[in-house]
């Protein structure tokens, strides 16, 4: 079966050879050596300051919301993991969905406006696929407004944009390390803050609120990576440049392969330096995409439909917050993304781009 991603492991040599010193240390969390280790380690390969590691992406955007003490409405984007939205529930707000973009796949800048009302705090906005959103109109906008802004930005790790990190946009960025992720800790995540009040609040929320003996100073949660997480971050990152290389050797040989087809790809903005986290294209229809689907499942080829469904439209939320986003609903019906991962061979992209090319080719004529 070729999956969509293949987590990458470090040698279990190198990985040992931080359990040893997490043994002798005798420190498994808490901030210890290691996590201290890895958050100046990120931070310096991000060219970021104010980084707060964290359990899971998840958890990084409910504390995102938390430190920035939003309430009411937060303008959010129908495209992206359940995650994006779930956190906004999970912390008590309302999620008012703007449509996407059919560049980007990101939130449309230009039709957040009409969506703020006298109870927006803020716009969460995902950097979908690793592509930015368009960070320099949202900020005028939450400017103008006097609004926070907060981007999951999950799959942007290294993402660069005008020679900056993107990471540096938005009061608040998250960061997931999950397994499925370029680079990865197992479980965790990060919060980089533009403010160092916030990344206070920050590292303060994620243990409990709770500093020195016995000083309760604020609402917290348990959101602190463990000293085993941050060994397999800090095998991973020195790894990290080798990972978006062959990530990107590997989504050339999908382009050439796959053009002159009757497939769309996201446009990227000019300055981009992407990290090839993923590989998504949109088929000319639901049907399509959903023949070809089924094709590469029948020939062990484990595609994805990320993301799907629309996020405007889960089962679960209150009939009034399921807005129509058409351009998003569009794309999610249409989309896959294709296995991408270190050691992912030409031969097998051959094969992978060989059954899509035959399947439009009758798909279409039927
Ligand atoms: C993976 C992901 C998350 C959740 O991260 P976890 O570390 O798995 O909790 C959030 N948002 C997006 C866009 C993601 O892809």
């Amino acid at each position: 079966m070729l999956p969509v991603t293949k987590t990458t492991l470090p040698s279990l040599e190198v990985y040992a050879a931080y359990l040893e010193q997490i043994w002798q240390a005798g420190q498994l969390t808490n901030n210890g050596p290691l996590c201290r280790q890895l958050t100046f380690d990120i931070a310096s390969y991000l060219r970021v300051s104010n980084l707060e590691l964290v359990t899971n992406g998840t958890l990084a955007l409910q504390l995102a919301i938390k430190a920035l003490n939003l309430k009411g409405e937060i303008i959010t984007t129908p495209y992206s993991y359940v995650a994006t939205t779930n956190s906004i529930l999970w912390e008590g707000c309302e999620p008012v969905f703007v449509d996407i973009e059919p560049q980007t796949f990101c939130i449309n800048s230009e039709l957040i406006e009409a969506a703020i009302t006298k109870k927006t705090s803020a716009i969460l906005a995902t950097h979908v696929y690793g592509y930015p959103c368009n960070v320099i109109r949202i900020q005028q906008l939450a400017d103008e407004h006097k609004i926070k802004v907060i981007y999951d930005a999950a799959h942007a790790f290294g993402v660069r944009l005008a020679g900056e990190s993107i990471l540096q946009h938005g009061d608040c960025s998250t960061l997931s390390f999950h397994a499925t992720k370029l680079f990865h800790t197992v479980e965790g995540g990060a919060v980089v803050c533009k403010d160092a009040e916030v990344t206070k609040r920050v590292f303060l929320m994620k243990k409990f609120g709770h500093i020195g003996e016995d000083d309760y100073l604020d609402i917290g949660i348990n959101a602190k990576m463990s000293e085993l997480h941050a060994a397999m971050g800090l095998c991973v990152l020195p790894r990290v440049n080798d990972i978006i290389a062959a990530r990107k050797e590997c989504s050339g040989w999908y382009d050439e392969q796959l053009e002159g087809s009757l497939l769309q790809w996201p446009v990227p903005p000019v300055g981009l330096e992407y990290n090839y986290g993923y590989y998504p294209v949109i088929f000319p229809s639901h049907d399509v995409m959903m023949k070809v689907r089924q094709t590469l499942l029948d020939n062990g080829i484990g595609p994805r439909r990320y993301f799907s469904p629309s996020l405007n439209t889960l089962p679960f939320l209150k009939p009034e917050l399921k807005r129509a986003c058409p351009m998003s609903e569009n794309i999610s019906s249409c989309v896959l993304c294709l296995p991408l991962y270190v050691g992912l061979s030409k031969a097998e992209i051959d094969v992978v781009c060989d059954l899509i090319r035959r399947t439009l080719q009758g798909g279409v004529t039927l």
